[in-house]
C-alpha cells in the first residue's frame, strides 16, 4: 500500500492504477465496519484507494474534533493487511489551504432533518470533503456505509445533482456480537454504557417486528421503538420510519423505508437504523 500525504502524491499514484477503482472515505480509528466496505471495494474493484482524514469541517463548535481517536500506523497497519493500492492520508492544511473559501451544500429536508437538525454544519462538512476527496482521487464507486444512512442518501444527491461520474454503493452495518453497530465513537463508552448501547438497535428490532403484524403503519413501528427504549438508559434523540433516498416520513410502508433512530448514553451519541424492507407489508406500497 502507498501512503499519500499530499494531493499531487495521490493524483500521481493512482494516474496509471488499474480500473474500476473503489474508494472508501474514513476518519480512521478503524474498525471491521471500515473493513468491510475496503473488503466490498476490493470484491468490486480491480483497485482500491481508502483515505484516513479526521475531516475539521464537518465537526460543530463544542463537538470531539480534537478527541476524536487518532491511530494512524495501526490503521495503516490494517488498510495494508486489507487492501491494495492506495491509502491518502492529508494534513488539514492540505485539504483546507489559507484562504480556503468554498461551501457544497445540499439542501432541503435532506439536510436539514435528523442528524442534520441535531448537528448543524456536519453535512456541509461531509459533502465538501467528500467532494474534494472525489476530485482528487477520481475513483469509480465509492463505499459508504448504511450505519450512516442519511449519509449516504446526502452522497447519493449531491453526486447525481453534480453529474460526478462516480457510483455511490452503500455497504450494510457490520455490528458487534450484541448488535452494537460498530463505531469509532464506541470506544468512548464507560462499561456500564457499553452494556446498554445494544438497546438501541434491540429496539429498532421491536420497531420492525411492529412493522410486520398485519394492519400496521410505520406509527405504530416508531411507537414500538419509543417503547422498547423507555426502561433503558438511552435517552432518544430521534425515532423514524423514513424514505431513504428523501428521509421524508412514510406514512404508509414502502419496499425500502428505514427505520432509523438517534440517541444519547451519557455524553455519547449512537444512531443506527434498520431496513423495514424484510417485514410482510399488509398495505401497499405507496412512498416509492
Ligand atoms: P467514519 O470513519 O466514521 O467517517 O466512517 C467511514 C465510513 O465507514 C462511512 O461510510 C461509514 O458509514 C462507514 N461505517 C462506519 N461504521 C460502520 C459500520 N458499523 N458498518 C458499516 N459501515 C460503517
Amino acid at each position: 500500500v502507498i501512503v499519500a500525504r499530499t494531493i499531487k502524491e495521490a493524483r500521481a499514484a493512482l494516474r496509471s492504477a488499474p480500473r474500476p477503482l473503489g474508494f472508501v472515505p474514513t476518519m480512521g480509528a478503524l474498525h471491521d465496519g471500515h473493513l468491510a466496505l475496503v473488503e466490498a471495494a476490493n470484491t468490486r474493484c480491480a483497485n482500491v484507494a481508502a483515505s484516513v482524514f479526521v475531516n475539521p469541517t464537518q465537526f460543530g463548535a463544542g463537538e470531539d474534533y480534537a478527541e476524536y481517536p487518532r491511530d494512524e500506523a495501526r490503521d495503516l497497519g490494517l488498510l495494508e493487511a486489507a487492501g491494495r493500492g492506495l491509502v491518502y492520508a492529508p494534513a488539514p492544511d492540505e485539504m483546507y489551504p489559507d484562504g480556503f473559501a468554498t461551501d457544497v451544500r445540499v439542501g432541503g429536508t435532506l439536510t436539514e432533518s435528523f442528524e442534520g437538525a441535531e448537528r448543524p454544519a456536519h453535512f456541509d462538512g461531509m459533502t465538501l470533503v467528500v467532494t474534494k476527496l472525489l476530485s482528487i482521487v477520481c475513483p469509480d464507486v465509492l463505499f459508504l456505509g448504511e450505519k450512516d444512512a442519511q449519509q449516504l442518501a446526502i452522497a447519493r444527491r449531491f453526486v447525481r445533482d453534480l453529474d460526478l461520474p462516480v457510483e455511490v454503493a452503500g455497504v450494510p452495518t457490520v455490528r458487534e456480537q450484541d448488535g452494537l453497530a460498530m463505531s469509532s465513537r464506541n470506544a468512548y463508552l464507560t462499561p456500564d454504557e457499553r452494556r446498554a448501547a445494544p438497546d438501541l438497535y434491540t429496539a429498532l428490532l421491536a420497531g420492525r417486528a411492529a412493522a410486520g403484524e398485519p394492519g400496521s403503519s410505520p406509527a405504530e413501528a416508531v411507537e414500538a421503538v419509543i417503547a422498547a427504549v423507555e426502561p433503558s438508559r438511552l435517552s432518544l434523540d430521534y425515532v423514524a420510519a423514513v424514505h431513504p433516498d428523501s428521509f421524508e416520513t412514510a406514512h404508509t410502508f414502502g419496499s425500502r423505508s428505514l427505520l432509523i433512530a438517534a440517541a444519547r448514553l451519557g455524553s455519547i451519541r449512537l444512531i443506527d437504523n434498520i431496513s423495514l424492507a424484510s417485514s410482510a407489508y399488509p398495505t401497499k406500497d405507496a412512498t416509492q
